[in-house]
């Protein structure tokens, strides 16, 4: 049989429905839209297209969205400054900043900086901590999309082996946190399976992704994971995006996609559920603050 496609941009527009219908829910009962600030430094073209997509995204759903654009040669200090004027702004409920950051900035001082009760992408240690203790205030989108796409498709994976290639604290590691996590009524996302993460360092590459069930590539580097790699009928998430001659391609070989039972495409797998599980977050932290 051949393997299913998991199509994350048609179930990101249904998910984006569904916040659509709570946003005017909220709206009606008096609250202010919610409020979403997105910012951008300097002019790395892959995240102008990035924050654009979400900002039309959010739009579109009923939410406030705003784009701050500052030169690459912005001050540390003068962002800072930027994000502690927008943390106490009534109508902002989320803030991201869209990374990476120019070199001279201090990534880890400017996820400090926002305010963890807005911090919609799940990046401040704050909010690692609560996902990491099993109660999470937000759950980090990207992770979040991979967990959703899953679930929305009746793919189990509680009891599953789930291998994990790539260790970032963007996807990789929250990732699996949460797929390892048990599920419970303050952690609905908790996956229940048995989680390996691989990396630069793992040993036998294809022979630990060949246990998998489940395997998520988020790695970064074109078609790195092969045939070989796959076992037959696996599950695969491909996450990573990566610019190849003008095409946009996975991490994962169109060769190796053939043995799954089924993968997200790239694009329209991982991609679009990531901005969707964006909105929810922001939607939630606005009726968190404003009830
Ligand atoms: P990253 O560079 O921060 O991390 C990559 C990870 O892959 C590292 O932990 C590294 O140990 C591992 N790795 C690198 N080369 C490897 C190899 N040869 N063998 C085994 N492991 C290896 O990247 P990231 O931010 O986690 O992103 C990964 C990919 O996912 C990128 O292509 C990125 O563009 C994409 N991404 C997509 C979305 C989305 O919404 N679809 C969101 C975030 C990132």
């Amino acid at each position: 049989m051949p393997p299913r496609i998991l199509d994350g941009k048609l179930l990101a527009q249904t998910i984006r429905r569904e916040i659509a219908a709570k946003v005017k829910e909220h709206t009606d009962g008096g609250a202010p839209p919610p409020g979403l600030t997105a910012i951008l430094v300097g002019e790395n073209p892959a995240s102008r297209v990035y924050v654009r997509n979400k900002k039309k995204a959010a739009e579109e759903v009923g939410i406030h969205a705003e784009l701050v654009e500052l030169s690459a040669e912005i001050s540390q200090r003068d962002l800072l400054e930027k994000i502690a004027e927008l943390n106490s702004h009534p109508a902002v409920h989320g803030i991201l900043v869209q990374l990476p950051l120019p070199k001279h900035i201090d990534e880890s001082a400017v996820i400090h900086a926002v305010d963890p009760e807005i911090d919609v992408d799940c990046f401040h240690p704050e909010n690692v901590g609560m996902l990491v203790a099993g109660h999470p205030r937000f759950y980090p989108c990207t992770p979040h999309g991979c967990l959703q796409i899953l679930m929305r498709n009746g793919i189990e994976t509680a009891g599953k082996e789930v291998v994990i290639v790539g260790r970032s604290n963007i996807v990789g590691k929250p990732l699996a946190m949460m797929l390892a996590q048990k599920k419970t009524g303050v952690n609905p996302a908790g996956g229940d399976a048995t989680v390996t993460i691989a990396h630069t360092r793992t040993a036998n590459l294809a022979e630990v992704c060949r246990r998998a069930d489940i395997l998520v590539a988020a790695v970064g580097v074109p078609r790195l994971i092969t045939p070989e790699m796959v076992k037959p009928g696996a599950v695969i998430l491909d996450v990573g995006i990566n610019s190849v001659e003008g095409k946009l391609v996975g991490d994962v070989h169109e060769s190796a996609l053939e043995l799954a039972s089924a993968y997200t495409p790239v694009p329209g797998g991982i991609g679009p559920m990531t901005i969707a599980m964006l909105l929810e977050n922001t939607l939630q932290a606005a009726i968190t603050l404003d009830g």
